[in-house]
């Protein structure tokens, strides 16, 4: 508690106190492969009703950029994986009908890739053989086959 700053001219926004303190705390998101990310945010404290939380939204730009950085490290151990795998970019590319280029440019900077694209990455660095399913730009009935059987023989696995 140490780092309580009594904060003047604002309002509880539960019980409308002024006894109102904030403080920095360390925030923490993590990805799929379990690396974290951390980054200080602040915490406000009304010392009357005991409510705890961002009051003033002051830490949207800070997770966002944290979750920014984690989504671009994320996006380079998946392209690293999947190459490990033989599947490039490209490959990925031509199965799902994305731009020519698009991953590059995201793993490059050149680019933030989409909310949609980064979950698609994450589905096929989780389930690889998803994009033969895709091969000619559509699932096929055949392909519809292979990837409950894939699915069935993962999950089994999980279990
Ligand atoms: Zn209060």
């Amino acid at each position: 508690m140490s780092n309580e700053v009594k904060i003047k001219d604002a309002i509880c926004p539960a019980c409308g106190s002024g006894n109102i303190v904030k403080k920095q705390i360390a925030g923490e998101l993590k990805d799929l492969f379990n690396t974290r990310q951390t980054y200080m945010k602040v915490q406000f404290n009304c010392k009357d009703c005991n409510t705890i939380g961002d009051f003033f939204n002051e830490n949207d730009e800070a997770e966002q950029e944290a979750l920014c950085n984690l989504n671009f490290d994320l996006l380079n151990k998946i392209v690293a994986k999947l190459k490990k795998l033989g599947i490039s970019p490209t490959k990925i590319e031509a199965a799902f009908n994305l731009s020519y280029g698009s991953i590059n440019d995201w793993v490059s900077g050149k680019c933030h890739p989409t909310k949609e694209g980064m979950a698609l990455l994450k589905v096929i660095v989780l389930f690889p053989w998803i994009h033969e399913l895709f091969e000619d730009g559509c699932a096929s009935i055949y392909g519809y086959q292979k990837f409950m059987d894939m699915m069935t023989s993962d999950l089994v696995g999980l279990i």
